[in-house]
């Protein structure tokens, strides 16, 4: 699926043209490390088609964004954070803290996580 929105950053690690360290790709998502990582184990899950938010999620989006579920736990466990646990983590908009407008599931792990979160 090709990225939609070519002034986006994570279009554009999509695309190849911005470099990011990837720990998993398949014809439908990309996940790779987060630059300013927040934990051990801080790794973004997203899909390549572009989505600004969890707001512009339509029906015929729903199996694209569930499919990021499993993708998150296949890289925890790999990652040696499945038994332990892990954080999966969406913001939507601003008020939550969401920087990069290119719908994203960030996945934490390998330390203690508290809640609530900030
Ligand atoms: P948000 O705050 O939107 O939920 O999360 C965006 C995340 O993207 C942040 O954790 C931030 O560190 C990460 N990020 C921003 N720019 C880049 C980049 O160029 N490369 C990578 N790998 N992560 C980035
Ligand atoms: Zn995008």
């Amino acid at each position: 699926m090709a990225p939609q929105d070519s002034g986006c950053l994570f279009c554009k690690i999509v695309a190849g043209s911005i470099p990011c360290d990837k720990v998993y790709e398949d014809d439908d998502y990309l996940a790779f490390r987060d630059i300013n990582p927040q934990a051990p184990l801080h790794v973004l899950v997203i899909p390549k088609r572009h989505i600004a938010t969890l707001n512009d999620v339509t029906e015929a989006d729903i199996s694209l964004i569930g499919g990021m579920i499993p993708v998150a736990a296949r890289i925890a466990a790999e990652e040696g954070c499945a038994e332990n646990g892990y954080r999966t983590v969406f913001n939507c908009n601003a008020g939550a803290g969401q920087t990069v407008f290119h719908v994203h599931l960030h996945v934490m792990g390998g330390r203690m996580m508290t809640w609530p979160p900030g």
